[in-house]
């Protein structure tokens, strides 16, 4: 349809005149933009926003009085060249609960991880280059004979997540063998991570021993055959079987599998590298008990309880991790600098465990005192409650928060937060999402979770030194709410 002809019953009124595109880039109005943005995104934004008008008036809509002016015209090119540059990738405030929180980027780093990236990404360096020797060198010396010596293992390699580890390894040392797991151990992890795919994924044959709540040594004994390529062993992350139920040791596997010549292989998921009860938190198996067990390769996620970049470190036997390297997946699955950058010194705070609690920004949530949380609730409610006005009740509330990623998934660590409910029954519920719509709208937005007729803000996870940006921002929900 032709610009100017009206729609089949649109209104008779005449098409207001437009602006030209021209005139419009030449404005005063246009020029910060133009600067800013350059000539081609500025023509593609202001012939969007008079499309858009087109588009209205083709639909009989009506327009806001003086839309069609150069100035409202430049105004409206300019929101949409703020969203067009706006970035997509944005800090936000995790008042889940969850610390290590998958959707939200998992591990915060240290600063000592994230000038490490900084200087990877503005300066060369070696990479994969042997400064003793002028050589090429290999990517995983720069962190492997740290990780040998946290965990206990012979040999490390480092790839691009713990499913690239399991994959790498299982389609290494079992490509076209079976794979014995306990169906116990079975885990789907977020969705898209099940150890059944990536098995067949891997080209292994799963071969599933016991019952969903009990496995017995010999159930693993009896299903090794010749075909066997490894047993293998997984860590139940984020569900716990309890009851009448039996499983077997990693050290009872590792002795079946020993037996036979086969290789035990542990997905430990998280992978702690410190025994967490020295801080009072519940026990999870370290990287180096599980190698001790007789593991022969341990694959675990850097960014889980480890507290560093998203990686998938797999450990052990020297020979198992020589043949894991040579496979041409592992080229496929390797990790970046920035990745390794990170990494070093997220693993060498573990060299001084009396100031890991401090140092390693994960550990610090974790620990964090829930005296300091219920302080800032005090400090955060009646600010909150001011912007709120007399629609909601804000109160401070005990939480309890989670580690997450899977870890220790039935543990829960007590804290404190904001819990905010409207005041009246009647329309309560569509009253909470648009507050918690109105949370995530903020410029750094906030995410909490709604639960039992409330939202709930944790405030394990908003540190002191952010705690005056999220006050900040507080009065701008008060507009959004009543826009
Ligand atoms: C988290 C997890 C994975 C996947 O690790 P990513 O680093 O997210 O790829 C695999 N196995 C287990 C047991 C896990 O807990």
């Amino acid at each position: 349809m032709a610009a100017g002809s009206a729609a089949p019953g649109a209104s008779a009124r005449p098409w207001p005149q437009l602006p030209a595109v021209d005139k419009l880039l030449n404005s005063a109005a246009l020029a910060p933009a133009l600067e800013r943005y350059g000539r081609q995104a500025c023509t593609q934004a202001v012939r969007d926003a008079l499309d858009a008008l087109r588009d209205q008036l083709r639909a009989g809509l009506p327009l806001a009085p003086g839309a069609t002016d150069m100035q409202a015209v430049a105004e409206a090119a300019q929101a949409r060249l703020a969203t067009r540059f706006a970035p997509r990738l944005q800090a936000v405030f995790n008042l889940t609960g969850t610390v290590l929180h998958t959707n939200l980027g998992r591990a915060l780093l240290p600063q000592e991880a994230v000038d490490a990236v900084v200087q990877a990404l503005l300066s060369p360096a070696n990479l994969e280059y042997d400064l003793a020797t002028g050589g090429r060198g290999d990517r995983d010396d720069l962190v492997e004979s740290l990780i040998c010596e946290l965990t206990g293992a012979e040999a490390a390699t480092v790839v691009n997540n713990n499913a690239a580890a399991v994959l790498l390894t299982l389609g290494t040392l079992a490509e076209g063998r079976e794979v014995i797991v306990s169906r116990g151990e079975l885990v789907e992890i977020g969705g898209a991570f099940r150890i059944p795919d990536i098995m067949a994924r891997a080209g292994a044959r799963l071969v599933e021993v016991g019952t969903t709540n009990r496995t017995h040594a010999r159930d693993y004994a009896e299903a090794v055959s010749g075909d066997t390529g490894l047993l293998m062993k997984v860590h139940c992350s984020n569900y716990e079987v309890t009851g009448f139920t039996k499983s077997v040791s990693d050290r009872e596997v590792a002795d079946i599998a020993h037996g036979r010549d086969l290789p035990m292989v542990v997905d430990l998921g998280s992978g702690t590298l410190v025994d967490m009860r020295q801080w009072g938190l519940p026990y999870e198996v370290t990287v180096r008990e599980t190698i001790a067990s007789g593991a022969d390769l341990v694959t675990f996620s850097g960014d889980k309880l480890l507290g560093g970049p998203q990686a998938g470190l797999i450990v052990g036997r020297k020979d198992l991790i020589a043949r894991i390297k040579k496979n041409p997946l592992k080229r496929a699955m390797r990790v970046g600098k920035l990745t390794l950058a990170a990494l070093e010194p997220v693993l060498r705070l573990y060299l001084h465990p009396e100031q890991l609690a401090q140092r390693l920004t994960t550990l610090r949530l974790f620990t964090r005192p829930a005296a300091d949380m219920l302080a800032q609730a005090e400090t955060l409610a009646p600010a909150l409650q001011a912007t709120l006005g007399p629609t909601y009740v804000v109160e401070t509330a005990a939480m309890a928060s989670q580690i997450g990623s899977g870890a220790l998934p039935v543990e829960s660590l007590p804290s404190h937060g904001l819990r905010i409910h409207p005041a009246s029954g009647r329309q309560a519920g569509r009253q909470l999402l648009q507050l918690e719509a109105a949370l995530r709208a903020l410029p750094r937005p906030v995410i909490g979770r709604i639960q039992t007729d409330a939202l709930w803000l944790d405030l394990r996870c908003l540190e002191a030194d952010q705690q005056p940006l999220f006050a900040e921002q507080l009065p701008l929900l008060a507009s959004q709410l009543h826009s």
